[in-house]
């Protein structure tokens, strides 16, 4: 490659990804979620540079819109530079201000709230279901009702797809519709995920997805906000160009971003999208081994699937119960990671970290629960059966007998 010659700066000089993690190289280390290539990217980025598309426009861009349009059913999509930058401007279609109340399960990652955080509305953390571990569709009415009792709704309500799996988004947008409330479903993490044969997210006002590294398919990092509304893909559209009015000299009503998400970055996209069947079928049944290769221990359990839900498993998850005689979550994570294993604890609730201290709730004890007990094992489609074998085994030393 001639533009790799010309260059002083020795780019195939890398060490291979994951292969030298911290603190010491480790050829056997297995990583919780590693991206996992098709071998159809290079050709893919190949034939993008070759036609001299690299800006964050054009059409390689909108070939990947139309591909996540495509597996997701939503008719308009937004490809941007990031899951975060979707839900930024999701809270931004919506109409948030500083004061506005937002409404969020507590079980997720803070990149859900952080956005509307920045934006001076004030979070709310509502607990979730111990069926789905998605919002608490239950709890939900309950507080609406009451919400609307005081004449104090929220802006908008954001339930999260978590681990790959749907939340009940048609009790939610049933409820949220009763009141007005939009709903801006993260669905970050269930790109494939399926409910009563809908995709995840479809239904919902506007939905983020991430293509970030560890999801189920990458861009290497991007995201896309996504909605039945073609205005409010378009208006999302001219915010996340900066807001341009078409003049020679760009005019300016109001002030956009920079989040559109590179041609280079879609090109990688493209060729990964072509086989989210194959990566969703794959993580449900490294989900199936950890069932057959762990289901016998005291103690252990598996997040459930409710009958109306069909989950990518993007992450396998187990919950520990100690009291039965097996290890609790720490050890059993202190365990894997002595073997090279990565896997980490259930996201903390965002109603007990730190940053949001003070913040109203709404329950919260079934998501403390999961933080407690449950553990994320390494889940990557690309995950062998000797390698998760070696997981296994890893934990099974870790109960008597
Ligand atoms: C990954 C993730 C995001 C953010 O996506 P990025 O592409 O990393 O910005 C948002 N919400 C949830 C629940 C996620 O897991």
């Amino acid at each position: 490659m001639p533009l790799v010659s010309a260059s002083p700066f020795p780019v195939l000089a890398f060490p291979r990804a994951g292969r030298t993690a911290s603190p010491a190289p480790d050829p056997d280390r297995i990583l919780l979620s590693p991206p996992h290539l098709t071998g159809g990217e290079l050709a893919s980025l190949q034939a993008t540079l070759a036609a001299g598309w690299v800006a964050p426009a054009g059409p390689v861009p909108a070939a990947f819109e139309a591909a996540v349009a495509k597996v997701t059913g939503f008719p308009h999509v937004l490809a941007v530079a990031s899951g975060t930058a979707a839900l930024h401007l999701g809270y931004r279609i919506l109409g948030l201000t500083a004061g506005d109340e937002v409404w969020t399960a507590t079980l997720t990652y803070v990149a859900t709230i952080a956005p509307a955080v920045q934006m001076g509305a004030r979070p709310r953390f509502l607990d979730v279901a111990a069926d789905s571990w998605t919002l608490d569709p239950e709890l939900l009415e309950r507080e609406l009702t009451r919400a609307a009792r005081r004449g104090r709704l929220p802006r908008a309500v954001v339930p999260v797809d978590i681990f790959g799996q749907s939340c009940d988004l048609d009790a939610i947008r049933g409820l949220c519709d009763r009141w007005g409330v939009p709903v801006l479903c993260d669905s970050a993490e269930a790109l494939g995920a399926m409910r009563r044969g809908r995709h995840a997210g479809l239904g919902a006002r506007l939905a983020a997805f991430s293509f970030n590294g560890n999801k189920i398919v990458t861009t290497g990092g991007g995201g896309a906000l996504a909605s039945e509304d073609a205005g409010l893909i378009a208006e999302a559209r001219h915010l996340a160009t900066q807001a341009k009015e078409p003049a020679p000299h760009y005019q300016h009503e109001t002030t956009g971003f920079s989040y559109g998400l590179s041609s280079i970055l879609a090109a990688v996209g493209l060729a990964q999208l072509g086989v989210l069947p194959a990566r969703v079928a794959a993580r449900r049944a490294i989900f199936e081994a950890y069932v057959a290769g762990l289901g016998d221990l005291p103690g252990i359990g598996f997040m459930p699937e409710p009958a109306w839900s069909r989950s990518t498993r993007w992450l396998s998850v187990v919950t520990l119960d100690p009291r039965r005689g097996g290890p609790d979550r720490e050890a059993a994570r202190r365990a894997l990671a002595e073997a090279g294993i990565e896997a980490r604890p259930v996201w903390k609730p965002l109603h007990l970290q730190p940053v949001f201290r003070g913040a109203p709730q709404a329950g919260g004890a079934v998501a403390a629960g999961l933080f407690e007990h449950g553990l994320c094992l390494p889940s990557g489609s690309g995950l062998s059966p000797a390698e998760q074998g070696r997981v296994i085994a890893t934990l099974r030393r870790l109960w008597p007998g």
